[in-house]
């Protein structure tokens, strides 16, 4: 299969090395790391998907090829959804997963007891060029939150997540495990068979 090169728009290096990982040998996967001199794209929007948008089309009119996306986080319905789209940020300072994982489950103590605690990983993908949108992608995973962090690998809210079907944390679970039943993996199945067609 010929190889194709693709941009991964992020900056965090635990999804770069995931999607690197997850995906098929013949993608040559490029971060930007690889570009140190493009603007900083805003994540303004209000959605997984819209974020997506933002930094796929605002990176990829910068630079040549393709560039794909992941915006994600985790949805906890007894929290109306939140984190949502505030998951790097949720106590305040982005990507502090201590500080996130804290608040997550005080927010979750303070509920009436028996409240379930029911949740989701979410990712949106999206797969410019030239500025523009040529595909976009849902993933998720659904579980539940426990009452303490278990687990080293993984990042985030991995510690506190239990993926339904398993009775250990996604932070628990080998790489490999988590990125054949992960959010991300979901959403990039979908990406590689649709540039498959
Ligand atoms: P983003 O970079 O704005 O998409 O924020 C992603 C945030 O969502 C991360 O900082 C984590 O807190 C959370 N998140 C996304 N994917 C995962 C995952 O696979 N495991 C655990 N937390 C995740």
């Amino acid at each position: 299969m010929s190889s194709v090169i693709l941009t991964i728009a992020t900056g965090n290096k635990h999804k770069a090395q995931e999607i690197a990982a997850i995906l098929p040998a013949h993608f040559v996967v490029r971060t930007l790391a690889d570009y140190p001199a493009l603007p900083e794209i805003e994540e303004t929007g209000s959605t997984f998907a819209e974020n997506a948008r933002l930094k796929a089309c605002g990176i990829s009119a910068a630079i040549e090829g393709l560039v794909l996306a992941d915006d994600s986080g985790l949805c906890v319905d007894a929290l109306g959804g939140a984190p949502g789209v505030f998951s790097a940020r949720y106590a305040g300072e982005h990507g502090n997963d201590a500080a996130n994982n804290a608040k997550l489950l005080a927010d979750l103590a303070a509920m009436p007891a028996g409240t379930p605690a029911t949740a989701r990983f979410m990712c949106a993908m999206c797969l410019a060029e030239g500025g523009q949108v040529k595909a976009e992608f849902i993933g998720s995973v659904e579980g539940c939150i426990t009452s303490s962090p278990a687990g080293e690998h993984g990042f985030g809210y991995d510690p506190l997540f239990v993926p339904a079907g398993y009775n250990c944390t996604m932070a628990e679970l080998p790489a490999e495990q988590k990125n054949a039943i992960s959010h991300r993996a979901n959403a990039l199945k979908q990406f590689v068979a649709y540039l498959a067609q």
